[in-house]
């Protein structure tokens, strides 16, 4: 165990570090993430579509990427060096964001776009791709490191730190989304990447609380020349570079598919939509083969449980990550946003979803060990189906609030409140039980790749949901009565999606619990 100066309330000193630097390292992502399709469609005038689609395909790639920030961080650069690199790239991008340019003339979808400031904001969106990759496994996986092995206080440890996740996200999207929104789009980019500066010289100050636990497995390995006298070190660093490149280019590249794009509704297919496919395939691949390599049938049995609990995951993100698109334009567009008399901004909304988190956090930590006790615990995969459930029930409270909205043509924002609600339920059963899951079910030799599978998935829902969110794309020029048509029959069409597939996973669970016995 650390020694006892190295602790401050029952948990090593570290923990905090690493709390705040992935606060403020959330309180960037979310912040900007709850402006982004406001800005790219009142700003640069991207279409509702085009702003669905690059949400999608910026936050899928921002999950797909820590794949290898991590690999890369277990071979050669340790989790300390990875989280510092990211940390300046995530600095840069967000900075980045800050220069908008001025395309704000014109109508929505016609193209007056300040083409220069439209690259600028694609090269920052892939520089804090490419940062999160390198930061966000690297981080979570120094707080599990903090703790001896069967340590009773690496759970309290991770919840902790998942708060100080919601607590950078409800904090940012209060004050970067008002101040975006309210008194400029670049004020409010700037605020977050100043304040993931501080994150990070904060994690350089804190970094002698790590113990020695994030160094990398091999220094002499790293200081080796490799290549035209550079190190293994710096190649990895300048690789970053040259990544983040390849990424500002398929953030913005479409395919054209000729007679198959007919699959994906008769349109384009982003590149990162041909990216993902291949990607799930290779990991499908990989799965089998290991399956194959002299696995028990016991354990065969808690794999394939966990590999069906993961494809589900993607699912459950789609429908979740409406929220930072159609949930933001509804706000936006057909709301009453006014509560306690304060008249909050479109983007502010989503601070409610980290608030409910925040707040149901411990409540199911309380929970858990009870329903236990007394054998009523659900399995895993009937967790995930209440997931599913809850998350179409959310889409239930939405679309009928959509129906029915008031003389004025505005929805009332309690209805909102409930949606959010009744969805993070949803994600309180999901998501911290994913990670769980992961750690619990995995073959030991696999774990790290399985966690890394796990945010594929996630960056898989991103992209499905936007892909779904152009579903509710609608033209400038619709009434306030149009949209409210749309998006309650867009939401109802989700509400059928996750309500059946909880159905479905709920009717599977009994083989699948036949599977782990
Ligand atoms: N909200 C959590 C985070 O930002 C989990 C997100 C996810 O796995 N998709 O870390």
């Amino acid at each position: 165990a650390p020694p006892a100066s190295g602790e401050f309330l029952g948990h090593p000193k570290g923990l905090y570090v690493c709390f705040l630097t992935e606060m403020w390292e959330r309180f960037a992502f979310y912040g900007m993430k709850a402006l982004l399709f406001l800005y790219l469609t009142k700003h640069h005038r991207f279409s509702d579509t085009d702003g669905y689609l690059l949400l999608g395909t910026y936050a899928g790639l921002a999950y797909a990427l820590p794949l290898l920030g991590g690999l890369l961080a277990d071979r050669y650069l340790g989790m300390r060096k990875a989280v510092v690199y990211g940390g300046a790239l995530l600095v840069f991008g967000q900075l980045g964001m800050a220069y908008t340019g001025d395309s704000a003339t014109g109508l929505q979808g016609v193209a007056d776009q300040d083409a220069f400031a439209v690259q600028v904001m694609y090269a920052s969106l892939a520089l804090i791709g490419v940062g999160v990759g390198f930061l966000k496994p690297n981080i979570s996986t120094i707080v599990g490191r903090l703790y001896p092995d069967n340590d009773p206080r690496r759970d309290s440890g991770f919840t902790i730190f998942y708060m100080g996740i919601n607590v950078g996200a409800f904090l940012s999207s209060l004050i970067v989304a008002y101040i975006g929104e309210k008194i400029g789009w670049g004020y409010g980019f700037a605020l977050a990447g100043v304040m993931m500066a501080l994150g990070l010289v904060q994690f350089l100050w804190g970094q002698k609380y790590l113990l020695g636990h994030a160094e990398p497995a091999d220094p002499a390995l790293l200081r080796a020349p490799v290549f035209a006298g550079l190190s293994r070190e710096s190649m990895i660093y300048i690789g970053g570079l040259l990544l983040t490149v390849i990424v500002w280019q398929v953030l913005q590249t479409r395919i054209d598919l000729g007679p198959l794009s007919a699959l994906a509704g008769g349109h384009e297919v982003t590149l990162t939509e041909v990216v993902a496919v291949v990607l799930g395939a290779g990991l499908y691949i990989w799965f089998i083969r290991l399956m194959m390599s002299g696995v028990s049938a016991r354990d065969k049995g808690r794999m394939f449980m966990l590999m069906v609990l993961i494809t589900v995951s993607a699912l459950f993100w789609g429908l979740y990550e409406q929220t930072y698109g159609p949930w933001v334009a509804m706000a936006d567009r057909v709301m009453d946003r006014t509560t306690f008399g304060i008249e909050w901004t479109a983007g502010q909304t989503t601070a409610i979803g980290a608030l409910f988190v925040i707040a149901l956090s411990p409540v199911f930590a309380w929970i858990w060990p009870r329903l236990d006790t007394r054998g009523l615990n659900p399995s895993y995969p009937a967790k995930f189906a209440w997931g599913l459930v809850f998350c179409g029930l959310a889409f239930a409270v939405l679309a009928y609030s959509a129906a029915n909205a008031g003389a004025d043509g505005l929805v009332s924002l309690w209805w909102m409140i409930l949606a959010y609600f009744v969805l993070v339920l949803g994600e309180m059963v999901l998501s911290p039980i994913g990670l769980a899951a992961v750690t619990s079910l995995s073959i030991p030799r696999a774990v790290g790749t399985m966690m890394g599978a796990w945010f594929l998935f996630s960056a898989f829902g991103e992209i499905i949901a936007g892909r779904m969110g152009t579903w509710a794309a609608i033209p400038p020029t619709a009434t306030q009565a149009e949209a409210l048509a749309v998006y309650a029959e867009v939401f109802t069409r989700m509400m059928w999606i996750g309500l059946a597939a909880g159905v479905l996973l709920f009717a599977a669970t009994p083989l699948l619990k036949r599977l782990v016995r």
